[in-house]
C-alpha cells in the first residue's frame, strides 16, 4: 500500500524500525499532493521548504533517541481558521485575504509537542458557513470519491485532503456538523469533541458557543492520537475544562459493545433521510448489535426544532464575532471611502460573500431590541430542552447512534442557490454542538453511486475513551471492503 494511504501508526512503526525516514514520508505527501490537489482542490496553502525542513529536524531528534511523542514526523494539515504564526489565517474569505498571524494556535502547539508536522492550509466554506465548500472565496474543493460532487463542509478541504492521501491527518473546527458531516461524505474518521475539551485560542471564532476543533483521520485510533494531542486545558481559553485526558488510543477497547445499550432515536431514521443511506446505517446498527450490544429505540423529542434554532443562536453569535472584521484591523480596507462610515460599509460589502452577509444579517436582527426575547432567548430556552432531551436519553442508553448526513455527497451546485435545503444538510449533527456533547462520524459502507456513508455515534459529555472505543469496535468487526478513492 502506498505511503500517503497509511495510518499514523503503521507510519510510526515504519519510522522508528528506520525504515523511512520522516524527510522521505514528508516527499511522499508533497509529491502526492502535487498530483492530485489540481483535481481535488483541498489546498489553499502549503509550504513544501516548510514541511521538509520541519521533517529534517524530527529525523535529527528520532536519531538523538529524543522523540517527542506519537505523531513524530507526521504531517498534518489544518482548515485555514486556524492561526499559525506569520502565516496567512484567511478563513477562505476576501476580507481576510492578507491576514498574517502574530500567533500560533494551542491546538497546533500541542500537535507540534508530540512530534507533528504542520502541512499546509486547507480549504473551507467562507468562515466555516457552509456544507459543502462552495462558500470558499478562493477555490473550489471537490470530492475524491466523485470529482464532480462537493467534499461537504465547512471543513471540505482538511477531510478531501485525509481521504485524497495529501496529508496523514487534519484538524478542523465543527460548529454544526462541520468536522463529521464532510467526514461521512468524504469516507474518513472526523470527530467533534465535548465543548470545553480542546483549546480555542487560535481558532478564529465562528459561533463561540458552539465551535470546537477536532481531527479527521484514516482511522478511529489515529483520530485518538490527535485527539489526545489537542485536548486539555488552556488558560488562554477560558471555556477550555480542566479535566485529565487518557492516552485515548492506548485505552481503545475493542470489545466495547458487550453489555452495553445503544439508542436509536427515532426522530433521525424518518422523513427526510435518504433511504440506502438509512438502509446502510440500520445495518452497521445491528453489525453492532452482533458485537453485543443491545438496541432501544429512544425519542428526542426536540429534534425538528435544532435548525431554526442554530440558525438563531450561531448568527446571533457570528454577527458579533464578524464586527471586528471592519477595514479598520485585521481586514482589507476598501480602497475608495469618503468617510469612516463609508469604510466601514464599503469594506464590509466588498470583503464578506453572500452567505456571510445573510448571516450577519440574520444575527443582527434577531439580537436587535424588541426581537432579542422573541427569538434570541426563546432559542436559548430551546436549547436547555434539546440538551435535556440527551442527558434523560443518557440515562438509559451508552451511545446514540444516527445517520452523519441525511444524504451522500451531492452534485457540486445542486444546493448553491436554496440556502435552507443546504442548512437541512446538518440536521444529524446539529443537536450534538447544541447540546455540547462528543459525536464522531465512522465510514459505514458505500452508496450504489460508490459515495461513502458516515455512521454518527454520539456520547456522553466528557466520555471521549469509551465514544472512541465504540467507534473502533465497529471498525474492527465492520464488515465491507476499505476502498481507496480512485484518482
Ligand atoms: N453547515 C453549518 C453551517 O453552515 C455548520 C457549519 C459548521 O459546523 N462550521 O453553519
Amino acid at each position: 500500500m502506498e505511503l500517503y494511504y497509511k495510518t499514523i501508526s503503521e507510519l510510526e512503526e515504519l519510522l522508528d524500525s528506520g525504515e523511512i525516514s520522516a524527510v522521505e514520508l514528508a516527499k511522499a505527501f508533497i509529491d502526492r499532493k502535487n498530483a492530485v490537489d489540481g483535481k481535488v482542490g483541498a489546498f489553499l496553502s502549503s509550504d513544501e521548504g516548510g514541511l521538509l525542513a520541519a521533517a529534517a529536524e524530527s529525523d535529527a531528534r528520532r536519531a538523538r533517541g529524543q522523540k517527542r511523542g506519537a505523531l513524530e514526523g507526521i504531517p498534518v494539515g489544518l482548515k485555514d481558521v486556524l492561526a499559525v504564526r506569520g502565516q496567512k489565517l484567511t478563513c477562505a474569505s476576501k476580507i481576510l485575504e492578507n491576514y498574517v498571524s502574530p500567533y500560533t494556535a494551542s491546538s497546533l502547539e500541542k500537535l507540534e509537542s508530540r512530534g507533528g508536522l504542520f502541512w499546509g492550509r486547507l480549504n473551507m466554506d467562507e468562515f466555516a458557513m457552509g456544507s459543502s465548500c462552495e462558500n470558499s472565496a478562493f477555490k473550489l474543493t471537490r470530492n475524491p470519491w466523485d470529482l464532480s460532487r462537493i467534499p461537504g463542509g465547512s471543513s471540505g478541504g482538511a477531510a478531501a485532503a485525509v481521504a485524497a492521501g495529501e496529508c496523514a491527518a487534519s484538524l478542523g473546527s465543527d460548529t454544526g456538523g462541520s468536522i463529521r458531516q464532510p467526514a461521512s461524505l468524504c469516507g474518513v474518521v472526523g470527530m467533534k469533541p465535548t465543548y470545553g475539551l480542546v483549546s480555542r485560542y487560535g481558532l478564529a471564532a465562528f459561533a463561540s458557543s458552539l465551535d470546537q476543533i477536532g481531527p479527521f483521520a484514516r482511522c478511529v485510533r489515529d483520530a485518538a492520537i490527535l485527539l489526545e494531542a489537542v485536548a486539555g486545558h488552556d488558560p488562554r481559553d477560558s471555556t477550555s475544562v480542566k479535566t485529565d485526558i487518557p492516552d485515548y488510543a492506548a485505552n481503545l477497547s475493542l470489545e466495547a459493545f458487550k453489555g452495553k445499550k445503544i439508542g436509536l432515536p427515532k426522530e433521525y431514521f424518518s422523513a427526510g433521510i435518504d433511504p440506502e443511506v438509512r438502509g446502510i446505517v440500520e445495518k452497521a446498527v445491528s453489525d453492532c448489535r452482533a458485537l453485543g450490544a443491545e438496541v432501544e429505540e429512544i425519542s428526542l423529542p426536540h429534534t425538528d426544532l435544532a435548525i431554526p434554532v442554530y440558525y438563531i443562536i450561531a448568527t446571533a453569535e457570528a454577527s458579533s464575532n464578524l464586527a471586528r472584521y471592519d477595514g479598520v484591523r485585521y481586514t482589507r480596507r476598501s480602497p475608495s471611502t469618503t468617510d469612516v462610515i463609508d469604510m466601514y460599509f464599503k469594506s464590509r460589502a466588498e470583503g464578506f460573500g453572500e452567505e456571510v452577509k445573510r448571516r450577519i444579517i440574520l444575527g443582527s436582527y434577531v439580537l436587535s431590541s424588541g426581537y432579542y426575547d422573541a427569538y434570541y432567548l426563546r432559542a436559548q430556552k430551546v436549547r436547555t430542552l434539546i440538551r435535556r432531551d440527551f442527558e434523560d436519553a443518557f440515562g438509559r442508553v451508552d451511545v446514540i447512534m444516527t445517520p452523519t448526513s441525511p444524504t451522500t455527497a451531492f452534485k457540486i451546485g445542486e444546493k448553491t442557490s436554496d440556502p435552507l435545503a443546504m442548512y437541512l444538510s446538518d440536521i444529524c449533527t446539529i443537536n450534538v454542538n447544541l447540546a455540547g456533547l462528543p459525536g464522531i462520524s465512522v465510514p459505514c459502507g458505500f452508496s450504489s453511486e460508490g459515495l461513502p456513508v458516515g455512521l454518527q455515534m454520539i456520547g456522553k459529555a466528557f466520555d471521549e475513551q469509551n465514544l472512541l472505543s465504540f467507534a473502533a469496535s465497529y471498525e474492527a468487526a465492520r464488515g465491507f471492503d476499505s476502498r481507496e478513492p480512485n484518482l
